[in-house]
């Protein structure tokens, strides 16, 4: 049966990876349709709040100037929490321009009235229930309403991707692969964000806090948990959220929910938000696995990218950075496959080459191992340097007439005995192989 094709191209999914594939498509002079089941731009894409400057800009560089960021994001902090206090490591560098703290209907928003001007054809509020195959290869899309037909379909529909599962490119994910995180946005005035956090007032700079330690408030107790918080600073709101791997909540029996509310309640952070009005409350799933959980990239007909594909960095919290690269490189493939009117699945797979050219899998193999790491010391991380570092300030900053010398030979004989020296090397174990594995990466 002859097709009569609607399209070149179809992109699943207006987020970053699939607005960023759909313009590449455009911009080879390509008929590209892109879908999307929400009914507002970025109404149903989630993050902490800081897209990469250096993603943007290669993609969108002629528009950059008109960018809606909110504040730029030139200080990031690490804070270990214990139970009564933290210790804070901060590098701050005013010329800094990497992230930019930036709404994400805006963002959406944005992205895509740029993409229509370059030839996209948009359709909002479209769901995608299915994928129309003839032959084994995937030759369209059928939606509540039409069926749409095209040679290559893109899937940019997120870390869900049910309709990469459908056709078995993608497992379902188990519980250990992913990360679910809850976001709240607070309003508060522009001055008293400036005046709490130290900013400017022309929005040339704003922070991005990183979280670690578990034993806070009512969590005391919880074990193998590894889980961040974040908090960024925009123009008049604060955006607050922890994530955790899914399995650990499920062991600990905790609700990410109420993780939330403790990190919000700890004594370094409840002043940071007093009196704000909260005006968003959102959830969502990061992919956790990586390299080793890379679904099947390509097929005849069909290619994924962006979250869909597990393109995330969760240690740096990188995923639009991976999306928008990711989603040109499918975007670029396509054409490859259209100027040469093949479309199978050895065609297609000059996407993997251009993908591993890249940093998408140079950084997604190098961390391959991290995060197994991080989670496997997750106690370490979570509780016990959090609670050392506390004990070892506490010396240096009471006087207490009490000797340095006798206290600290007490603290270090103590770190080396009670812990057992067995764990010490474990973790330095961790940390070391995973300096390792980053510098001899590909
Ligand atoms: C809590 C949290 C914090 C994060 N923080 C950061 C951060 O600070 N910085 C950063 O760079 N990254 C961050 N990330 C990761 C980042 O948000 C994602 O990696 C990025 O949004 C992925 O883009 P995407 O285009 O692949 O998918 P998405 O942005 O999820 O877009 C997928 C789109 O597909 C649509 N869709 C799905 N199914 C269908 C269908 N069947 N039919 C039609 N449309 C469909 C959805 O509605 C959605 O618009 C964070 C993620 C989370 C969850």
């Amino acid at each position: 049966m002859s097709i009569e094709f609607n399209a070149d191209v179809i992109v699943i999914g207006a987020g970053p990876a699939g607005i960023s594939a759909a313009l590449e498509v455009a911009r080879g002079g390509k008929k590209v349709v892109l879908l999307e089941r929400a009914k507002y731009p970025g109404s149903k894409n989630m993050y902490g709040g800081a897209v990469y400057t250096s993603a943007l800009q290669e993609i969108f560089k002629d528009d950059f100037d008109s960018i809606p960021y909110e504040r730029v994001i030139n200080t990031h902090s690490w804070v270990f929490l214990n139970d009564t206090g933290s210790f804070e490591l901060t590098y701050k560098n005013d010329e800094a321009k990497a992230a930019l703290a930036i709404k994400r209907f805006n963002l959406e928003a944005w992205m895509i009235e740029i993409a229509k001007k370059q030839g996209v054809y948009y359709a909002p509020n479209t769901l995608v229930k299915k994928l129309i195959h003839q032959d084994g290869a995937v030759i369209g899309v059928e939606t509540e309403l039409e069926q749409y037909y095209a040679p290559i379909v893109i899937l940019a529909d997120g870390v869900n991707s049910i309709l990469a599962r459908d056709i078995g490119l993608k497992d379902e994910y188990i519980s250990e692969d992913v990360i679910i995180s809850v976001k709240e946005t607070l309003k508060l005035d522009k001055k008293t964000i400036e005046e709490r956090f130290n900013l400017k007032e022309d929005l040339s700079n704003g922070i991005n806090k990183q979280y670690f330690g578990n034993q806070i408030g009512a969590l005391k107790g919880t074990k193998n948990l590894f889980m961040m918080s974040y908090l960024y600073t925009f123009k008049d709101t604060v955006m607050i959220g922890v994530g955790a791997n899914l399995e650990d909540l499920s062991k600990n029996r905790l609700n990410i929910n109420d993780v939330l509310d403790e990190v919000k309640k700890h004594p370094d952070i409840a002043p940071l938000i007093k009196d704000a009005q909260r005006t968003e409350y959102s959830a969502h799933l990061i992919p956790e696995g990586g390299y080793k959980k890379m679904p099947k990239l390509v097929s005849d007909g069909v290619i994924i990218a962006g979250d869909a594909a597990g393109f995330v960095n969760s240690v740096h919290f990188e995923g639009t950075n991976f999306a928008l690269i990711s989603g040109k490189l499918a975007g670029e493939a396509a054409l490859f496959a259209l100027n040469n009117n093949d479309f199978s699945e050895g065609s297609l797979s000059i996407y993997r080459k251009k993908l591993e050219k890249s940093f998408i899998l140079k950084d997604l193999y190098s961390y391959r191992n991290i995060i197994t790491r991080l989670k496997e010391r997750s106690d370490s991380i979570e509780n016990y340097y959090p609670q050392k570092i506390k004990e070892l300030f506490e010396i240096i900053t009471s006087a207490n007439c009490i000797s340095k010398s006798s206290q600290i030979k007490k603290y270090i004989k103590e770190f080396l005995t009670k812990r057992k020296f067995l764990e010490l090397i474990k973790d330095m174990n961790m940390v070391f192989r995973s300096i390792l594995d980053i510098l001899l990466g590909k």
